[in-house]
């Protein structure tokens, strides 16, 4: 029961969240910043000023499709950002390059998750099918072969512990993007990039941005609720 009940406030709150970003993102998109800058001479401008010269910048169609990648070397600017002046458009790119220094630097927290992400996914995808799997062995199997009833339990306890490392990835994420957030503000407001106006809803698009990973975060720490909840149901279906 309390799992629904969790599970229906974080889905409220993922829709508050993600309709707060919207219409952020929108308001700042409209209004062209006063310096007038593009994102991409933002970009330029950070990494060179951060001592970066080997991260190039490319255009990814589509809509929030902006994204450092490591392994290219390269930041992505989506349609909104690409060449594009607006406080949505600087900000966003800013928050990227924040992402590309902290890789610079060497970031602790920034390297435990860059090293979870692989993992994270297949571990996420795999975690329910392993639970699903302890609690069939422990209902079925034993009554077709002779085995230990107990390893149903071990094998949901494994789903568990899978998916245990796509909630530290979740974890590690939140405190990443806020640092990449915190530079990019402090590089803007550093060089005048912006307005105290912008800077204001500079913030406020970030901070919104922000949010989606605390929801992120939240949800997956419901779904290892429940798997906990199913391998626990595997454990006291072994002792019926
Ligand atoms: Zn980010």
């Amino acid at each position: 029961m309390i799992y629904y009940i969790l599970a229906l406030v974080v889905m409220v709150w993922s829709i508050i969240v993600q309709a707060n970003l919207k219409s952020k993102a929108a308001k700042g998109s409209d209004i062209t910043t006063r310096s007038g800058l593009t994102a991409n001479q933002v970009v330029e401008r950070m990494l060179s000023d951060h001592g970066i010269s080997d991260i190039t910048i490319e255009h990814k169609s589509g809509q929030l499709t902006d994204c450092y990648s490591p392994r290219e070397g390269k930041i992505y600017l989506s349609d909104t950002t690409y060449g594009r002046s607006s406080i949505t458009a600087i900000a966003v790119a800013a928050h990227e390059c924040g992402h590309a220094i902290q890789d610079h630097e060497g970031m602790l927290i920034y390297r435990f998750r860059q090293t979870l992400a692989p993992v994270a996914g297949l571990c996420s995808r795999m975690a329910v099918w392993i639970v699903v799997a302890g609690v069939f062995i422990t209902a079925m199997l034993p009554r077709i072969i002779n085995i230990n009833p107990e390893i149903g339990y071990y094998v949901s306890i494994g789903g568990v512990i899978a998916y245990f490392v796509t909630f530290l990835f979740y974890l590690a994420m939140l405190p990443v993007e806020r640092n990449a957030s915190s530079r990019a503000l402090k590089d803007i407001k550093e060089n005048g990039w912006f307005s105290d106006g912008e800077m204001k809803l500079g913030r406020k698009i970030l901070r919104a941005a922000g949010d989606t990973y605390a929801v992120s975060l939240a949800s997956s720490a419901i779904t290892l609720l429940r798997l906990i909840l199913i391998a626990g149901g595997a454990r006291s279906g072994r002792r019926r």
